[in-house]
Formats: C-alpha cells, sequence, structure tokens
C-alpha cells in the first residue's frame, strides 16, 4: 500500500518513517509529487490544520494520505504559542527563533509555573473526502536554557521529567515512545494495516 505523507518538516518524517518501518506500507514524501499545492495552515485548531492539510493532499495525489499538525502549548502563556508554534517568532519554521523567543516569554515565570504540553493530531484522508483524526500528547517543562542536539522544534527547550531529560536529549527511540507524535501514530496503525491488506 503506498502512503503519502504530507510533511516538508524533515524532523516529523524521520519520526514518522521510523515509526512506520515494520508495516508493509511503502511511504511517499511530498519531494515525490511534481509541484503539489502550498496547503495554508489557517484553522484555529490542530485538528482542523492536519485535516485540511491530509485532505487536500489526498485529493491531489490520489493517494491515502497522512498529515500531521502539532505544536507547543504554555499554560502560563494562555495556550500559545499552540497553532502557531511553527511561526512564533515570524519566519515558518525558524527553530532557534521560536526557541528565543519562547525564552524570553518565560523569562519571569518561576519554576512551579512552567508546564507545559506537546500536543499531535495525525490525520488520515482519502481521495474520496474522507478524512479520520487521532490525537496524543506528552506533558512537560520548560526549561531556563537548551539542552541537547536531538530532535528538532522546541525539543531543547522541553523537559521531560520522568526521564531527568529535554526531548533533545533522548534517542529517537525513545522520543517516538512517549511523544504526542508517537501516541498518536500508533492509533492509526491499526487502520493503516487493514488498509495495507486490503
Ligand atoms: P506544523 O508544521 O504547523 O505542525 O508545526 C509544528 C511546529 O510545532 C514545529 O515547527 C515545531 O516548532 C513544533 N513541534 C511540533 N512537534 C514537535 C516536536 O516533536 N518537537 C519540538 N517541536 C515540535
Amino acid at each position: 500500500m503506498k502512503l503519502l505523507v504530507a510533511t516538508g518538516n524533515k524532523g516529523k518524517l524521520k519520526e514518522i518513517n521510523r515509526l512506520l518501518a515494520d508495516e508493509s506500507i511503502e511511504v511517499v514524501g511530498l519531494d515525490q509529487l511534481t509541484a503539489p499545492p502550498e496547503v495554508i495552515e489557517d484553522g484555529d485548531t490542530f485538528e482542523a490544520n492536519a485535516s485540511k492539510k491530509a485532505l487536500e493532499m489526498a485529493r491531489f495525489s490520489g493517494l491515502v494520505t497522512l498529515a500531521d499538525d502539532s505544536g507547543l502549548v504554555v499554560a502560563a502563556l494562555n495556550g500559545d504559542p499552540g497553532v502557531n508554534s511553527a511561526r512564533y517568532a515570524g519566519g515558518h519554521g525558524d527553530d532557534p527563533a521560536n526557541n528565543s523567543k519562547l525564552l524570553s516569554e518565560m523569562e519571569q515565570i518561576n519554576d512551579e509555573n512552567r508546564q507545559a504540553a506537546f500536543h499531535c493530531v495525525i490525520a488520515l484522508a482519502w481521495p474520496d473526502g474522507r478524512c479520520e483524526n487521532f490525537d496524543g500528547h506528552v506533558s512537560g517543562l520548560i526549561m531556563r536554557g537548551e539542552r541537547g542536539e536531538g530532535g528538532f522544534g522546541y525539543d531543547p527547550l522541553f523537559m521531560v521529567p520522568e526521564y531527568g531529560k529535554t526531548m533533545a536529549e533522548l534517542s529517537l527511540e525513545i522520543k517516538n515512545r512517549i511523544s504526542h507524535r508517537g501516541t498518536a501514530l500508533r492509533k492509526v496503525i491499526p487502520l493503516l494495516k487493514q488498509l495495507a491488506k486490503q
């Protein structure tokens, strides 16, 4: 079975490919499509953006399509950066600028109030317009400086208390075991297995 994974984010793609590696699914990336449309992520929720991306790409490609919309939700910042996580500091996907902005916004927040969670919605869409959403989240704390070289995005600032490490200090295997994306994707895998059998 061919599955289009509709993301241009290399960090997400690496994690999704690893999680699907054992399944009999041929993953097709956006780089294998000719002139795919640019999907504007203008929804107010992770669900709205994930299903919009998956549906538009499924219609365009004619393939069953998986899309991820995810981000960081910080309680002390009233849920920011939320659905705007990728463009928190302005440019899309500028991780260093996003992390600096988060550090400065959190500077006055004391240690007791630094709770945050990564959220992920994975949408699976069919070319005929059907779409199903699956979600996952992981809780943690925002650090006062970056630690670790792995992962992407806000990972170096996101402390996972159970491990005493930031997401960027955990191996890909452990991140996938506990992460918002891993949790959401494990909910889709049974459905993908069924589709692969058809
Ligand atoms: P999207 O492409 O609109 O879904 O943007 C996702 C953004 O949320 C990324 O650019 C990151 O800033 C952030 N994000 C999502 N998942 C993760 C993660 O696993 N680690 C770190 N940052 C993440």
